[in-house]
Order: structure tokens, then C-alpha cells, then sequence
């Protein structure tokens, strides 16, 4: 195996003394529901007396919290998402994963927590996946789901920055998150956004979720599987998906995304992705887009290929496009050759099937 290799020295390992039988975890791990399952451990820090302290990791447990919990009142709370993969070699390695770390601060900084440094992050989530190493899928496609995530716990209605934090990580092994190889039908979410400007759109905090939760549920309604959300300021120009940022493909062979305006996060799939179009010759132009030229440029032609991309989904071409007065097959409603060839780039190397130019690649 080679690589740089992650230390979880810093989370020492208190064992779970009931962990998952052989039997028991191979029947979770079978076809695991996204997000449903998780693995026999959690990784633990707490922020009191302004410094981070009590790290571990130890048996997954429910955390006991009092009902005047400050994030169960104003959700004063950030979360993460990364992957850990197991290579051809038989070693577990992390994608990118201090990027993640770098998002995880800006994320904390904009709901006024304390940041988590970007060594102690790495930290918790090596020590993670090696206390749970067995639950780290072989199966083409499979892989382990980490849920880093940050909440306020000092019991105070005041709406004011809690004085104490709890750092917890948890891990679940998922397969392909949307099945198949065709396209996704998204619906275009008319009048409800889920992020303003000045708002915390580029943070990734719970609240933008509860925002998006009405809206993706008329998307279901209307027969879509996620939505596009638009900007607030003027419902004119796409944004991104509920856990997905969007590429657009033109028939002359560029790529087009919405640039970064504040209100949209900057995924770590979004700029892998941009890197491989751009080292392939295609640079990717980050500019806005407004949803009329998407429209016109799917009913032209124009548009050869929409997809989205993110760490759970990974890249998903989108097939249809509908929202309350119009609905549009994109090219043949299929996979297209650019979503086809960049997926199967960027998973070739985060499993370990390809090089790793970049360096992109963090054993653990
Ligand atoms: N946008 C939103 C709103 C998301 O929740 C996610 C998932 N983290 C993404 C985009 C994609 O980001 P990434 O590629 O880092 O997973």
C-alpha cells in the first residue's frame, strides 16, 4: 500500500464490547439504506473552557442531552461528509478529506462555533475508520460514509453562541446512492429557495436542510428524486441541488457551473471534477446561469448533458427537468459521454482502480 498515512493516535479507542457479529454486520452491510446503518463505534471531542478536549473514540451510543440543549432550539450546528474507500491493496484511504476539515471551519466561523483545527478533524475520522475497518464495504460501488458534525449543547434559551460543543463522528457503510445509470428527473423549485445572500448558503448547517425539506417534498410529489433551486433575489439563475452542485454541458463540448456567490456551498466533487474536465482540456467556466438558458439551450440542442455531482451521489447525469410549467428531456434522457467519462475518472481514483496525480488520495 502506499500513500501518506493519517494518524488517529490523538482519538485513543475505547472498544465496544458488543460490537456486530460477522453475520450480523455482513446482513447490515448487504444492501445498506443510505444513512441508515451505522458502524460500532463513534468518534467524540468536547469543546469547554475554550478548548477542545475529551477525545476518543468509543462504542456508539445516543448522546444524553438536556431539553434546553441550545441546538435543539436554534440549530446552531455544522456537519460534514466524506467517503472512505477500500483499495484494490487492501487499504482504507480518505478522498480529499482536508478539504473537508477546511469546510468544516468556515462552516463554524459563519455559525460563530469554535472551529475544529484541520489535524484534529483528520484525526477523528482516521481513528474512526480504523476502530471500524470491517465495515468499510468491498463491494464495486460500496464504501464508508462519515458524518463529521458540530453542535451547540450549553442548555440556555438565550439566542446567543453556546459556551459548550460536542464533535461527534459517526460512520455508515452506504452502496450507489441513486440507482441506475440513466438520468434523474429533478424538479425546478419555483418560489422557494433555500438560501439568501448574506444568508449561510455556503455553510453547511442543518438549517439549510430543514429549508430545502418542503420543496424536495413536492419534487417527490411531482415524481423527482431532488430539486434545483434557483436564486432568491430574483428566482432567475440555477443554484444547486438539495446535496448536489450542477454541471451543464453545451453541445460544442463546454462545461458551464454556477459560480460560487455565497449562497451555494463549494463542493469537493464540484471542484474535483472541474480539475479533470480542466486537465482534460475542457475548463470549466464558473458564471451565472439562468434556468431560460438551460430551458432553451435542452429544447435546441443546445445543451447536450446536465449533471449533478457531490460526495454521496457522486455524479448523477439529469434526465428530465420539470418544474410547474414546463418539463424537458435532456439529450436522450440517458447517462452522457462527459457525466460518463468524469465519473468514472474520479472513481477510478478514489477507488484505487486508477493513478492518483493529484494526491487526492489519504490512507488511513
Ligand atoms: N451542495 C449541497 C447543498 C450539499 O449538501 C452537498 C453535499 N455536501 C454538495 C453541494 C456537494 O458537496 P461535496 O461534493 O463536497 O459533497
Amino acid at each position: 500500500p502506499t500513500g501518506r498515512i493519517l494518524s488517529g493516535d490523538a482519538y485513543p479507542l475505547t472498544p465496544n464490547p458488543h460490537p456486530a457479529t460477522d453475520s450480523e454486520r455482513a446482513a447490515l452491510m448487504a444492501d445498506p439504506v443510505f444513512g441508515k446503518v451505522f458502524t460500532d463505534h463513534m468518534a467524540r471531542a468536547t469543546w469547554s473552557g475554550g478548548m477542545w478536549s475529551d477525545r476518543g473514540v468509543m462504542p456508539l451510543e445516543p448522546i444524553p442531552m438536556h431539553p434546553g440543549a441550545a441546538v435543539l432550539h436554534y440549530a446552531q450546528q455544522v456537519f460534514e461528509g466524506l467517503k472512505a474507500y477500500r483499495h484494490p491493496d487492501g487499504s482504507l484511504q480518505l478522498f480529499r478529506p482536508a478539504m473537508n476539515a477546511e469546510r468544516m471551519i468556515d462552516s463554524a466561523l459563519r455559525l460563530a462555533m469554535p472551529p475544529l483545527p484541520v489535524d484534529d478533524f483528520l484525526a477523528a475520522v482516521a481513528a474512526l475508520v480504523q476502530a471500524d475497518a470491517q465495515w468499510v464495504p468491498q463491494q464495486e460501488g460500496g464504501s464508508l460514509y462519515l458524518r463529521p458534525y458540530l453542535m451547540a449543547t450549553e442548555t440556555s434559551l438565550l439566542v446567543q453562541p453556546s459556551d459548550t460543543y460536542e464533535f461527534v463522528v459517526t460512520a455508515s457503510p452506504v452502496g450507489a446512492y441513486m440507482g441506475g445509470g440513466g438520468g434523474v428527473s429533478i424538479w425546478v423549485s419555483r418560489g422557494f429557495h433555500r438560501a439568501n445572500e448574506g444568508g449561510t448558503g455556503d455553510a453547511k448547517t442543518g438549517g439549510n436542510y430543514a429549508a430545502s425539506m418542503l420543496p424536495q417534498q413536492l419534487a417527490k410529489e411531482n415524481g423527482c428524486s431532488q430539486v434545483l433551486f434557483l436564486d432568491a433575489k430574483e428566482d432567475r439563475y440555477v443554484e444547486e441541488l438539495g446535496g448536489m452542485n450542477l454541471m451543464v454541458v453545451f453541445g460544442d463540448g463546454s462545461v458551464a457551473t454556477p459560480r460560487l456567490t455565497g449562497t451555494i456551498l463549494p463542493g469537493i466533487t464540484r471542484d474535483s471534477v472541474m480539475t479533470l474536465l480542466a486537465d482534460a482540456g475542457r475548463p470549466v467556466r464558473e458564471r451565472d446561469i439562468e434556468l431560460e438558458e438551460i430551458r432553451e439551450g435542452v429544447a435546441s440542442g443546445a445543451i447536450a448533458e446536465v449533471f449533478a455531482c457531490g460526495t454521496a451521489a457522486v455524479v448523477t447525469p439529469i434526465g428530465e427537468l420539470k418544474s410547474d410549467d414546463f418539463a424537458l428531456t435532456v439529450g436522450d434522457g440517458e447517462a452522457g459521454p462527459v457525466a460518463t467519462w468524469v465519473k468514472k475518472e474520479l472513481t477510478d481514483i478514489q477507488y484505487g482502480r486508477a493513478e492518483d496525480p493529484y494526491g487526492w488520495m489519504v490512507r488511513v
